[in-house]
């Protein structure tokens, strides 16, 4: 009787899992830690995990196979594993995604919309416009300032990362998934110090004149080739190229891969110092205004890691955040209570042999404010 109670149970327990690869895992569970895809997590079949019998095997990063499996430019929208249109598609259908129509970007970098589409309306609310959308983050808590760089990796990240290693300093990277595939080292660099990588798309677009289909291209190959080159976490937040999204683009991000969008409330404007539109010393002022100004709120400062120069103008402004006060922490931490990525409880944790995830200490998460 035991044995007929024991073997239903495990029936019922089977028809639930999505996949049959997952239920010679379970035994797994009782370890500590988490599996860096639960077995019913909505993105196991998006970014399928690495592991001793699932067939997948994480090529080495910068390797012949690993290049060979990304887009070298623009991805192409006939060529999108399945699993990511048709959960496009079941977002469409379900009324999840906003019918708004694409913009057409226009020189002085404010996108346009079609008539009777307003920007700064609640049914658009574009993010070129400050509109903002209640789901996105601006702001950081009060006291504490999140950090981030966009645009790497780039020849420029291993100079930062030093410097944040020297520091004991966490920080995200918004990484663009073309970079990635370009500058395997420097991307090694950056996540092998223990920085926590997020989403700036694969080829930097503007994404509010993407069509529905091209949104989930350029997000879903860079976080395929995150989830490829970090032993398979999958990342929980991304970063909009120029800060444009808007409804359509946020309910894409959200609803068929699970992304939360990072925006920024203070601008250093430091892309532009290769152009001559900011200065070093302009950038000083700023921070120096921003850094000795009200804590509430925290702040969110947009950063790049593009040159030397951009590298050198954080560097330069670090001590000052330390002696005001500021209790920087990586931003991806700091607004998602220390998950940096969707499929795993603690970024600081190990992988074992049999790819489980295990956790370094049970405080490990919450301690880490450097
Ligand atoms: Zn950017």
């Amino acid at each position: 009787m035991f044995t007929s109670i024991f073997l239903a149970i495990n029936v019922a327990l089977a028809a639930n899992l999505p996949r049959s690869d997952c239920h010679d895992h379970e035994q797994h569970r009782r370890l500590p830690g988490n599996w860096y895809h639960e077995c019913d997590h909505p993105v196991h079949n998006l970014f399928k995990r690495g592991a001793p019998g699932d067939g997948i095997n994480y090529a080495e990063v910068g390797s012949p196979s690993w290049s060979s499996a990304f887009p070298t430019s623009t991805p192409d929208t006939s060529q999108l594993p399945q699993a990511w249109v048709d959960a496009l598609n079941d977002a469409v259908s379900s009324g999840k995604i906003p019918n708004i129509p694409e913009s057409t970007s226009t020189s002085d970098r404010s996108p346009v919309y079609p008539d009777g589409f307003d920007p700064d309306g609640s049914e658009v609310c574009s993010s070129s416009y400050q509109c903002r959308i209640p789901e996105d983050i601006w702001d950081a808590p009060t006291g504490t300032l999140g950090i981030g760089f966009d645009d790497g990796p780039l020849p420029p990240t291993p100079r930062l990362v030093t410097f944040l290693q020297s520091q004991n300093q966490s920080a995200t990277h918004f990484m663009i998934g073309s970079n990635i595939l370009s500058n395997p080292n420097q991307f090694n660099a950056a996540y092998n110090i223990g920085g926590d990588i997020a989403v700036h798309t694969y080829t930097h677009p503007y994404m509010t004149t993407l069509t529905n289909i091209q949104v989930v291209a350029e997000l879903g190959w860079t976080m395929e080739i995150i989830h490829n080159s970090t032993g398979g976490r999958v990342p929980r937040f991304w970063r909009p190229p120029y800060g444009d999204s808007d409804n359509r683009v946020r309910a894409i991000a959200a609803e068929v891969f699970g992304l939360e969008c990072i925006m920024w409330n203070r601008d250093t404007d430091d892309w532009s110092m290769e152009s001559g539109g900011t200065t070093m010393r302009a950038i000083s002022r700023k921070m120096k205004k921003w850094l000795t100004g009200p804590k509430t709120p925290g702040l969110i400062i947009l950063e790049h890691e593009l040159t030397t120069d951009m590298v050198q103008a954080f560097i330069n402004a670090y001590p000052f955040m330390k002696s005001n006060g500021w209790n920087t922490t990586s931003v991806a931490r700091l607004v998602g209570d220390g998950r940096p990525y969707q499929n795993s409880n603690n970024d600081d944790s190990t992988v074992t042999a049999d790819g489980i995830l295990v956790a370094a200490t049970p405080s490990a998460t919450s301690s880490i404010t450097g």
